[in-house]
């Protein structure tokens, strides 16, 4: 026989395992023996292990050998530890039976309570207790249960009858009441009647009356509800493995519906929605378990009633509640029952929050002296991405809960940009600028089938942006990030028609003018307006609206981002192209930009870069050039004052030429054609001919990158040439700058050292006309999986290295950045891949060329300084691995920096 051990039991005092056997135990299960180990009381029971649950699930619903007898000894201990015995006529044990993952999956596993009564034993329960109305009730919910779960008699869709609903309904009617409570024994007694028929017309057979059979029955239900859907659903969305299995906790019952002295309630050592201090939860007074969170009586609060209602029982969950904070050293979140003014715990686990109350729990723990600011820190504590919430306006909970429960939920997108947003639908930049211009008040969301950087003026004045097209990393979905706007993208369900200035969803039409709510969180989107509330740490740090010293919530972030910066290896950047947006990610704590996309700067200049790119001879194109050239430059010397003396990194042009002038362009603005043969003096078939001439079938891998300085280099020695002379004007004004100019989809030494030679050139005619030299350096790109894995000889020249990981995701997957959003949800709701990976990086693939490019790179200069600017450097896992191989830096969107500050943090102490 094996000897493997498949059951743990714990009770009166002693308990097989302990909080380290998690993995084996689920969480309720090592928690249930570490709470009987450090003396709290618990009803005493037995955990059968999450291998069962695997064994189970791979043989055909069958267990491994010997568990049977374990679990017939352990069964044993309960009696005794209980004085009860299952099954008895005269002295019953009834236990419960409930599942427990490694990590909690709240309400998405079974439960069957009452489990071990029958005929004969319920009436030994009513002898017992002397309360035959709480006997039969505690039977009739036991089939009601073990009905639903274990013979699957649950209502399949929203249109399906519960049975047992149904009969309790009738029978309330008949009997002239309104509560559960209020039925007597007599009217219990034909319920129970009425269940088991309605069992035995579900499965042919009679209710199983064999305490042992229905606890077999209640067990085999719990295992196989690991693997039900919603299950399925909820671990993909947290990333919880399939493989892990459930664990399955038998457990003596105790009450909390034998009378008025007796309670049941779910409680958290403090709140967990905003964090303050102090025990509260909801109770009921005279109820079972489920009756808390099942919604058919209103609960009380536990911090308003229950020291009134059951002072004793109040006293001791006080005590046993601090107790736990100090042994768990975290929230606890509990569900315990009060049986004639003794309390039992059923359950304690470290409680789930919100971002804000992540923050104000970690930071109030450390001063309370119960942790250490380190551990205030980790990861499960606070997920880096949850300090979003601490950032950016929220819809205010209880008004989204009523939107959702008023239908005005549309559909759900891709969520690129966090926060919430409620606006009027504007379909054109145009058209917001319109509004701005007689309302500089106005509430705008921006819905486009995907944006372009001609849209940039009306994302600005936009309070979000929402595209049926494009994914994590299309222009909306970056831009919007920089700009810390709420976006969503990729929203297919969308149908946006620009003529008719409609977005329809279904059979939902709304129009241009009409108001829509999104969720940047959840990738929600709403119909109507839903209200928000404003961030309190933006508003001292952006808007500077609020005093430091006002704002309690900001006090803690501060402390906390003081602990964060200790901790910390890596440095971070900001991705910004404006003053506007360094000074911000300033604020956020940024230590330099990693990423100035120039490009992003022409979008004032259209009329000029057109002009570059119509050219037809390099004097053309010069003076198109030359034009635009005194706009760069005061471009470039507002970034390098707002950003002083930290390092400035900025990218040469690099997306292809027809994201300015393409034929699309010229069908969605008719004069637009006119104007530039005005402009260039020629005709319109020449403009039509020269934008044919441009068309690419693939432009994302066509015409971009250094492939257009390399064949007009005109455009590269302008760009070297502003970006030089305002660090010299920078430097003439007492700023010791340090620009870091970066060469964007390099694949061969020989396109940057092409590159290169302008650059340095540019810069020797720029000194020596200023006068001043400026320490620069001049460094490429990697987002060619060639760059890569011929780091070493790229290295040879480029001075430093910043992984582009959008362009390296799309060419290592061979994945359109901007079309993954037709597939993306599929391949994730059946794990196809583990997550976006245009969100986080796909450290198989796209992480083994960077570990290749780090390691080539370094090979050849064994101090070159390695950063990342895709979309990653924003997202804690990618943070995190970019820690684990050793680049220097990340850079984020300015909205972004808190977060990537904290998780370098937790990546440094995870070490
Ligand atoms: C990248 O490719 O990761 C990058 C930062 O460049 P862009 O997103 O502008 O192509
Ligand atoms: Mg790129």
């Amino acid at each position: 026989m094996s000897d493997t051990k498949h059951v743990y039991f714990f009770g009166a005092g002693e308990a097989d395992g302990d909080a380290t056997l998690r993995n084996t135990l689920g969480g309720k299960g090592a928690n249930l023996a570490e709470m009987i180990n450090i003396g709290i009381p618990v009803p005493a029971g037995f955990t059968l292990t999450t291998d069962v649950c695997n064994y189970f699930s791979a043989n055909d619903s069958q267990y491994p050998e010997g568990l049977k007898t374990q679990v017939a000894e352990a069964l044993k201990k309960v009696e005794a530890a209980m004085g009860a015995e299952f099954g008895s006529t005269s002295n019953p044990l009834l236990v419960s039976c409930r599942s427990g993952a490694r990590e909690s999956m709240p309400g998405m596993m079974d439960t069957i309570l009452n489990i071990g009564l029958n005929d004969e034993t319920v009436a030994a329960l009513a002898e017992q207790s002397g309360n035959e109305a709480f006997a039969w009730d505690s039977y009739r919910r036991f089939i009601q249960m073990y009905g639903g779960v274990v013979l699957d008699m649950k209502p399949k869709t929203k249109n399906d009858e519960d049975p047992f609903e149904d009969l309790l309904h009738k029978k309330k009617e008949a009997a002239g009441v309104k509560f559960d409570s209020e039925l007597s024994a007599a009217h219990l007694k034909e319920l129970v009647a009425e269940f088991k028929q309605a069992t035995k017309n579900h499965t042919g057979e009679d209710f199983p009356n064999d305490p042992l059979e229905q606890m077999w029955g209640a067990i085999g239900a719990v295992f196989s509800s690991w693997n039900n859907d919603r299950a399925f659903v909820y671990r993909r969305d947290y990333g919880i493995p399939h493989d892990w299995g459930t664990a399955c906790n038998v457990q003596a019952m105790v009450f909390g519906n034998l009378g008025d002295d007796c309670a049941t309630g779910v409680g958290l050592t403090r709140d967990c929605s905003m964090g303050e201090p102090g025990f509260c939860g909801d109770y009921l007074i005279n109820a079972q378990g489920e009756d808390v969170v099942a919604g058919i009586r209103t609960p009380q609060r536990i911090e308003s009633t229950l020291s009134s209602d059951l002072p004793e029982g109040y006293a001791q969950l006080v005590e046993i509640g601090k107790k736990l904070e100090t042994h768990y050293k975290e929230v606890q979140d509990i569900e315990f029952t009060i049986q004639r003014g003794q309390v039992w715990l059923l359950q304690t686990r470290n409680a789930k929050r919100t971002g804000f109350a992540a923050v104000r729990i970690a930071v109030d723990l450390v001063n309370e002296g119960l942790i250490t600011s380190r551990e205030a820190l980790q990861k499960k504590r606070i997920p880096a991405d949850d300090l979003n919430q601490l950032l950016q306006p929220i819809f205010d909970p209880a008004a989204k809960a009523r939107a959702e429960e008023e239908g005005t939920y549309l559909t759900k997108g891709i969520n690129a940009g966090p926060g919430a947003a409620s606006g009027q639908i504007c379909f054109h930049a145009a058209d917001a600028e319109a509004a701005f211009e007689k309302d500089p008040n106005c509430q705008l969301i921006l819905v486009r089938r995907e944006t372009s950087p001609e849209d940039l003026r009306g994302m600005r004045i936009a309070n979000g942006i929402l595209t049926a097209f494009g994914g994590a990393s299309s222009h909306a979905a970056l831009v919007s990030r920089q700009m810390g706007k709420v976006c969503i993208v990729g929203c297919s369900a969308l149908n946006v028609d620009y003529h008719e200035s409609t977005v329809t969803v279904g059979d939902k039409v709304l129009k241009a003018g009409d108001w829509i709510s999104i969720d940047g969180f959840t990738g929600e989107v709403f119909a109507g307006q839903v209200e928000t509330k404003p961030s309190e740490v933006i508003e001292v740090l952006i808007g500077k609206t609020k005093k430091p010293e006002d704002s309690e919530t900001y006090q803690r972030y501060a402390q906390l981002m003081t602990w964060v910066d200790e901790a910390r290896r890596l440095n971070i950047r900001t991705n910004a192209d404006q003053p506007d947006q360094a000074a911000d990610a300033i604020s956020f704590g940024a230590e330099g930009i990693g990423l100035c996309r120039t490009e992003h700067m022409f979008f004032d200049h259209l009329d000029e870069i057109r002009e570059m790119i119509l050219a037809d001879t390099l004097e053309e194109r010069q003076a198109a050039v030359d034009r635009l050239l005194p706009f760069q430059r005061e471009d470039f010397k507002g970034l390098f004052q707002a950003m002083g003396e930290k390092p400035v990194t900025i990218r040469l042009l690099d997306p292809p030429l027809h994201e300015f002038l393409s034929e699309r362009h010229l069908a969605e603005q008719p004069d637009l054609i006119h104007k530039l043969a005005d402009t260039l003096d020629v005709s319109t078939e020449t403009i039509q001919h020269r934008v044919a001439e441009l068309h690419e079938e693939n432009p994302m891998l066509g015409h971009r990158g250094c492939r257009i300085g390399i064949v007009y280099p005109e455009i590269t020695a302008m760009q070297a040439r502003a970006i030089l002379e305002a660090a010299c004007a920078a430097k003439q004004e007492g700023i010791n700058v340090h620009p870091e100019i970066m060469i964007p989809l390099v694949g061969f030494l020989t396109e940057f050292k092409n590159q290169e030679a302008i650059v340095r050139e540019t810069a020797k005619a720029v000194f020596a006309e200023a006068g001043v030299t400026v320490d620069y350096m001049v460094g490429t790109m990697v987002e060619l999986p060639r760059a890569a894995l011929c780091a070493d000889q790229v290295a040879d020249a480029a001075e430093f290295f910043s992984f582009g990981t959008n362009d390296l995701t799309q060419t290592a997957l061979g994945m359109s950045r901007d079309d993954y959003g037709a597939f993306i949800a599929h391949y994730r709701e059946n794990d196809i891949v583990p997550n976006d990976p245009f969100q986080t990086i796909d450290q198989d693939g796209v992480g083994s060329l960077m570990r290749i490019g780090v390691e080539k790179g370094r090979s050849t200069r064994d101090d070159l300084k390695v950063g990342i600017c895709g979309e990653h450097g924003g997202d804690p896992a990618s943070v995190m691995f970019c820690d684990e191989i050793g680049l220097n830096y990340v850079s984020c969107s300015p909205y972004r920096v808190p977060i990537a500050r904290l998780a370098a943090a937790q990546a440094a102490l995870d070490k």
